[in-house]
């Protein structure tokens, strides 16, 4: 096989590997032009969810932010 048919292989085999970020802002951005609101109405904001890194965490998200017990990783608030 072709030098950069193989390269391109490997590329796609490490891409097929890597899980998917998750674009919290894009998120809430499309949720609030569409909903009007992160959350559901008349839902409180979740008390359990999951980070991309795959930890769940029982610290409750509020409106301006959540942070990770596992990564720290901040997942931007979505207000108004
Ligand atoms: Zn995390």
């Amino acid at each position: 096989m072709h030098q950069a048919h193989v390269m391109l292989l490997k590329q796609l085999e490490k891409k097929r590997k890597e899980k998917p970020v998750i674009d919290w802002a894009k998120y809430c951005e499309w949720r609030i032009q569409n909903y009007g609101s992160i959350w559901e109405p008349n839902e409180p904001p979740p008390n359990i969810w999951k980070c991309s890194c795959g930890q769940v965490n029982t610290s409750a998200m509020d409106a301006r932010y959540a942070k990770c017990t596992a990564c720290g990783l901040i997942y931007p608030g979505c207000q108004k």
